[in-house]
């Protein structure tokens, strides 16, 4: 059989680890692990979109990050199931304010928390994230926490365009001389100009989601 081009680019493909680099840390377990684990969760919430699902994450997970014993199970619930679904290197994103809200600010007890999560058959790379919606004015935790280096990445998440890029164009500038995998969340709510803007703005190492650019090869 004569190979294509596109069958030995798919062989390689299928011989890469599985990898999941866009993993939201803390809403990635599944609901039924939650349950089992003592948290009472509503048997009939009805989601049916991104609104719901904000609105679920907030209601139902938010109080969970602010407890270390159920923050734990929120990341043990992610991993477990990563490591179900075959997922071998994962690139969880984990809010900075988790280090603010539950721990105090203290940059070494948070980053002891994350390094305690190891398995030998899943490599975690973790990602440190900002949400547009809560950001108010931490830079210098949020630099201190960069400058750990522990982090393999940031990412920019939740409303976009809610604040101006400006607000956190520094914080890319020091990822991006650190060598960091930057990410931003961009054209999953608006269109490919906002994905524009932040490839000039950011120059981002990946677009998150960008679901908007099929409508725009230009920016494609
Ligand atoms: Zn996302």
């Amino acid at each position: 059989m004569v190979k294509t081009e596109a069958y030995s680019y798919l062989e390689y493909i299928n011989r890469q680890p599985k990898t999941d680099i866009h993993n939201h840390a803390l809403s990635s377990c599944r609901f039924q692990f939650l349950k089992q684990n003592g948290v009472n969760l509503p048997n009939n919430y009805k989601m049916n979109g991104i609104a719901s699902l904000i609105d679920f994450s907030r209601k139902y997970l938010t109080p969970l990050e602010n407890e270390i014993s159920t923050l734990k199970l929120l990341l043990e619930g992610n991993f477990l199931n990563c490591i179900e679904t075959g997922v071998k290197i994962v690139c969880p994103s984990i809010d900075y304010k988790i280090c603010l809200r539950t721990f105090y600010g203290n940059v070494q007890t948070f980053i002891s928390f994350l390094q305690q999560f190891q398995y030998d058959n899943l490599k975690i790379l973790w990602d440190l994230s900002i949400s547009r919606d809560s950001f108010v004015e931490h830079r210098q935790l949020f630099i201190d926490l960069l400058q750990t280096k522990f982090f393999s990445g940031i990412d920019l998440a939740s409303t976009e365009n809610i604040k101006p890029n400006s607000t956190f164009v520094e914080f890319y500038k020091i990822a991006n001389d650190l060598n960091m995998k930057t990410k931003v969340h961009a054209g999953e709510m608006l269109g490919s100009d906002y994905i524009k803007q932040c490839i000039l703005d950011f120059n981002p190492k990946h677009i998150q989601h960008g679901i908007s650019i099929v409508k725009d090869k230009e920016v494609m």
